[in-house]
């Protein structure tokens, strides 16, 4: 079913043949939301698996974990593949192309973000040093959206890296800045080379220190960089995320950064090569490196609005409206006639009651 009415209160949301259109609701079938909060359906630009899922150890199992998100009230996502052998960004990608199985339902995957490897050794957190690689034209010369890439992680400070941040660009790949140790200089080069997104900020990168504020000090001032944060309460700490929240209001774009322990039981797991566990103090390697979340996108918003008192409006427009203004996606993000009919039912506390997508209820408590 692509045709659906979305009601609560003074608020209804009217979707036919997948697109949202104007009123009205009569004879569709329909959604009670009353009393509850009806917004755009959640976009996740960092999430590297679920539900014992890891992509970069199992590509071909892209469409199980975008089956799975739903729950969480997300709608669309970049799948994430950590720095990786060649083969597994290719078979991610052919994954993609080929398109989702039979009667699947999911969260539509809007291109592949590759985090690596093109990223530098002193900030490489999880990511395994014998796999980074210098910034590289002839590597990234099949990278494109159309081939499946939507969105690169690079340090910008590496030899080499303006460059391809530019050969990026002009092909319609978004470029973020990530486990870097640009200083404000090299960022703002990479900024103006092309870079418009920076990777979890404050993690993978230099503390920000008042006299070298370093690309932290880029990412807070810059306003053409949205910047991705991980509101899990462990990678940022909360005071931290109030801090910067004024600077960011508008530019934050909330990302879970989940691996296979999101959705999982507690067990060791994979991420790429390496082996992680997931604990009260979040994912890490064996030798404690934080390594990826097992955050869901829904408790991000819910702790951004704990963290700092913003309306839970302006924590979900951090989910949705923010990120797919980054991605250029004018037709979601938004409840607007012809967006598409991506919808999450939230209670007013942010908890998920219903997930639609395309007008079909993807997913419900
Ligand atoms: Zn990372």
């Amino acid at each position: 079913v692509s045709d659906l009415a979305v009601l609560g209160g003074s608020v209804e949301v009217v979707v036919r043949d997948g697109r949202i259109a104007g009123g009205p609701a009569a004879g569709l079938p329909s959604l009670d939301a009353t009393g509850l909060v009806v917004a755009p359906g959640l976009v996740d630009l960092q999430c590297n698996g679920a539900g014992g899922v890891d992509l970069a150890a199992e590509p071909e199992r892209l469409w199980d974990v975008a089956a799975l998100l739903p729950r969480w009230g997300v709608t669309a996502w970049l799948p994430t593949i950590v720095t990786s052998p060649p083969h597994v960004r290719e078979r991610a990608a052919a994954t993609l192309l080929a398109g989702p199985p039979a009667g699947w339902v999911g969260a539509v995957p809007l291109g592949l973000h590759l985090e690596g490897p093109f990223l530098s050794p002193d900030h490489r957190g999880a990511h395994p040093a014998e796999l980074l690689a210098p910034p590289s034209p002839s590597e990234v010369a099949g990278w494109s959206p159309g081939a499946g890439v939507r969105m690169v992680t690079i340090a910008p400070e590496l030899p080499g890296a303006l460059d391809v941040v530019r050969d990026l660009v002009s092909r319609g790949v978004i470029v973020s800045a990530g486990h870097t140790g640009a200083s404000v200089e090299e960022a703002a080069a990479g900024v103006d080379a092309g870079v418009r997104w920076v990777t979890h900020l404050f993690n993978g990168m230099a503390p920000l220190h008042h006299r070298r504020p370093g690309i932290a000090g880029v990412a807070l001032t810059d306003p053409r960089l949205r910047v991705g944060l991980i509101v899990d309460g462990i990678h940022v700490h909360p005071r931290t995320v109030a801090a910067v929240w004024p600077a960011l209001r508008g530019r934050l774009t909330l990302v879970t950064d989940a691996v296979a322990a999101l959705g999982a039981p507690p067990g060791p797991l994979r991420l790429g090569d390496s082996t992680v566990t997931a604990g009260p103090d979040g994912v890490r390697l064996a030798d404690g490196t934080l390594a990826g979340s097992d955050l869901s996108l829904d408790r991000a918003v819910r702790n951004l609005v704990a963290f700092t008192g913003c309306p839970l409006a302006d924590a979900v427009a951090a989910a949705s409206a923010v990120p797919c203004a980054l991605l250029g996606e004018a037709d979601r993000g938004v409840l607007a006639p012809g967006a598409v009919g991506d919808v999450v039912v939230l209670t007013p506390a942010g908890e998920v009651v219903a997930t639609v997508i395309g007008g079909a209820v993807a997913w419900r408590s």
